[in-house]
């Protein structure tokens, strides 16, 4: 399916212009634990619903971007530069050192 996305240097352009960079994720802190480090590497919290995204303009000015997007309906709400992205909402944000709570290490 495709869909619009706006670049924020070069506006409005087909979502095939861009690479998925995957959903952000909050860094673990300084000396992660080796769980933390595997949960931020390799685990998701594949969201349906609203998440932010990182994208890049692959086929225009090849910039990285933060997106907000339903992933349901592929509706973008928003997209800014990194410096430029508005705050999380308080309730979105994942506290340092959640690994994501559900997935387990045997
Ligand atoms: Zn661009």
């Amino acid at each position: 399916m495709s869909y619009l996305l706006s670049c924020p240097n070069c506006g409005v352009r087909e979502v095939t212009d861009f690479g998925y960079g995957g959903e952000i994720a909050s860094r673990p802190m300084e000396r992660p634990s080796f769980r933390e480090l595997n949960a931020y590497n390799y685990f998701r919290r594949n969201v349906a619903g609203v998440q932010r995204e990182w994208w890049f303009h692959r086929s225009g000015c090849r910039a990285w971007f933060v997106a907000e997007r339903d992933t349901r309906t592929n509706e973008v709400h928003w997209t800014a530069l990194p410096d430029e992205a508005p705050a999380p909402e308080p309730s979105a944000q994942v506290p340092a050192g959640n690994t994501g709570g559900e997935a387990t290490l045997a």
